[in-house]
């Protein structure tokens, strides 16, 4: 039997990697998929446990897609059967089109299919998010097990030193979710607070819709949104002035 984590460097499955390595349970191999978009504190978490694992005995394994983002994001021909003509590239990944995670699932379990043993899966679901278990496949929900909520997860993470930084930034304090800095699943909180604390990555985003005509929030643009953004800065300074 062959023991598997499924591995993002986001706080729960970091710290089910923690907690297996604490517990002594049995591991044999890490999987991190390797979107190429992922923040650099993430990169930064993953070069720092690299020895933890190998000391553990255990071998990380970093998939990468077959055609690097940009390339599938804006240049790849796309044929969809609701539009006409031609068209390149799948522009932004996430909501009903997540093209990048279509990947993700099919890699690694082309990954699984080459143990040459049985396996168990560890997966990194949080006890307060039952609806993201299912019990197939060789899946275990160790977190479950121990009852560790998403905020369990990540104060357990702080409490062993580990922390998610862009400068001086952490990123938990400004997101609810730590995926690819270019995700369409953020929501606009998440959105502003990155246009005011991460002004490098605003500024891919915004290079990045400068090539793709579909909006990147709803109905808007990442250019709309800064104006937005900018709006409301102008009239909190407003109401600074007259209070
Ligand atoms: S985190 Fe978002 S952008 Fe990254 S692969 Fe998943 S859906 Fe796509």
């Amino acid at each position: 039997m062959k023991y598997i984590l499924s591995e993002s460097w986001g706080k729960d499955s970091l710290a089910l990697l923690l907690r297996l390595i604490e517990e002594k349970r049995p591991l044999d191999y890490v999987v991190f998929f390797d979107t190429g978009m992922e923040y650099q504190s993430i990169y930064h978490n993953m070069e720092k446990a690299r020895k933890l694992i190998s000391d553990y005995g255990a071998e990380l394994v970093v998939i990468k897609p077959d055609n690097n983002w940009l390339f599938d994001m804006l240049i790849r021909p796309v044929k969809y059967k609701s539009k006409e003509g031609e068209h390149y590239g799948y522009e932004w990944c996430g909501g009903r089109c997540r093209w990048r995670t279509s990947d993700k699932i099919k890699l690694i379990q082309k990954f699984l299919d080459s143990i040459d043993d049985e396996y168990t899966q560890y997966l990194g679901i949080a006890a307060d998010e039952p609806d993201r278990i299912k019990y197939e496949n060789g899946k275990v929900y160790p977190l479950v097990d121990w009852n560790m909520t998403e905020k369990d997860c990540l104060e357990y993470c702080y409490n062993k030193g580990w922390n998610w930084l862009e400068g001086n930034v952490e990123l938990y304090s400004i997101l609810d979710r730590v995926s690819c800095w270019c995700c369409g699943n953020k929501n606009l909180s998440e959105l502003r607070n990155m246009y005011h604390n991460l002004p490098e990555y605003w500024g891919y985003l915004k290079g990045l819709q400068s090539r793709i005509d579909r909006p990147f929030y709803c109905d808007k643009t990442i250019f709309d949104l800064e104006d937005r953004f900018k709006l409301e800065d102008a009239q909190m300074s407003i109401f600074d002035y007259i209070q």
